[in-house]
């Protein structure tokens, strides 16, 4: 192959560190700090809880002033039980394209980002670039969650964010956020012959299961819609469920999980309260009467957020001029995006090379055109850095 992008020995080496979510990423941590360290630049890292992971946040470029920020996560999802044709951590080049877990999602985009420094040092730049990279965002966003805390606190933020999952360049504005809870049903055991003297657990948590469903499916039919979304409206559903001891006991408790996906406009908050308020006011009256200490208890989860840019942010019209692209649009999947967005307050839209069709797949790839087109994105974006104040 005679021009190769200038980013793929970085994209190869980035695959090469197997940072399935389960695992440390600090290898790779390690080596973007090293390789940002020879070109004197600082890197700030954000560690989980345990030390075995980190986000990086690093600014090329002057540090006294606003610039642009670049997101995306190191971590990718398992390779467990997929038919592989080669090593998932190890890049493979054929036919156009570059094979490896994290081609598409996300890793290319954090190398092209990264190869770009040395030009960018050599020009001189008089916006920064702001690179925040993330662990974890497969499992529940917990890397970004973590650095958003930190970004609110600096004294300087970023004015813009582009967070580079796969879209193809397609300039996103908006997906839908994600509320999960754990509803721990508490009820009273008894004999099965003496139902009227105990509380089922199992029995109250279907009560509420069914109210839920219901108003699900009142979104459906009712709204309030999003054409912009595949699935227009917000959706619901409990996914895992258990409870009870033996068929002859009326059981003393019950668990289940529930997820709302939200409309990028829709408050989950208020939703949910909905959910909350008839359990205590119209099932757990009937619950106490038999036991007082019998009722529903909410586990919740830190949501993923949802991102709802508005269209006339400048950061849309940048990023389209960036992309080469006249539209744009929403997606189905979720991103760290929200977390910029509503954390930070950061006007941030998702814009990144690779298909979001290939991602999490056994033989993930990115093609090499994908990654040119990156690369005249970061060249573009390089030009405008080096020569222009925001
Ligand atoms: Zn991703």
């Amino acid at each position: 192959m005679t021009n190769n992008p200038i980013s793929l020995p970085i994209i190869q080496k980035l695959i090469g560190f197997d940072t399935t979510s389960r695992e440390s990423n600090l290898e790779l941590i390690d080596y973007v700090q090293q390789y940002l360290a020879e070109f004197g630049i600082d890197t700030r890292l954000v560690h989980d809880e345990e030390g075995r992971k980190a986000n990086l946040y690093a600014t090329v470029g002057p540090t006294d002033r606003a610039g642009i920020c670049l997101s995306g996560h190191t971590d990718v999802v398992p390779v467990d039980g997929q038919a592989w044709d080669s090593d998932p951590f190890e890049a493979m080049v054929k036919d156009g394209k570059i094979f490896g877990r994290g081609s598409a999602d996300m890793k290319s985009f954090i190398a092209i980002a990264l190869a770009f420094v040395p030009q960018l040092l050599d020009r001189g730049l008089k916006t920064p670039l702001h690179f925040a990279f993330s662990y974890d965002e497969e499992v529940g966003h917990l890397g970004a969650k973590r650095l958003v805390e930190v970004m609110r606190e600096m004294p300087v933020k970023p004015a813009m964010c582009i967070v580079g999952e796969p879209t193809s360049l397609g300039v996103i504005i908006g997906h839908k956020g994600k509320k999960k809870v754990r509803v721990h049903v508490h009820g009273h055991e008894a004999h099965s012959s003496l139902t009227h003297e105990g509380v089922n657990a199992i029995e109250y948590a279907a009560r509420l299961i069914t109210f839920m469903q219901e108003l699900a499916r009142k979104w459906q039919k009712e709204g309030p819609f999003d054409e912009d979304c595949d699935v227009p409206f917000t959706t619901m559903q409990v996914g895992l469920i258990s409870g009870g001891t033996a068929p002859n006991i009326v059981p003393k408790s019950c668990s289940f999980n529930m997820e709302i996906r939200h409309l990028p406009a829709v408050d989950p908050e208020v939703l949910f309260d909905e959910i909350r308020r008839h359990a205590r006011d119209v099932i757990e009256p009937e619950m106490k009467s038999v036991a007082p200490d019998a009722g529903f208890e909410f586990e919740e989860t830190p949501p993923n957020l949802a991102l709802d840019t508005d269209p006339d942010e400048p950061v849309v019209a940048f990023v389209k001029r960036l992309a080469g692209q006249n539209k744009h649009g929403k997606v189905g999947f979720g991103t760290e995006a929200g977390l910029f967005q509503k954390r930070v307050g950061i006007p941030t839209v998702v814009c990144g090379p690779g298909d979001i069709a290939q991602a999490h797949k056994p033989n993930e790839f990115i093609t090499l055109d994908q990654v040119r087109k990156g690369e005249e994105f970061m060249a573009r974006l390089a030009d405008y850095v080096c020569t222009e104040t925001l």
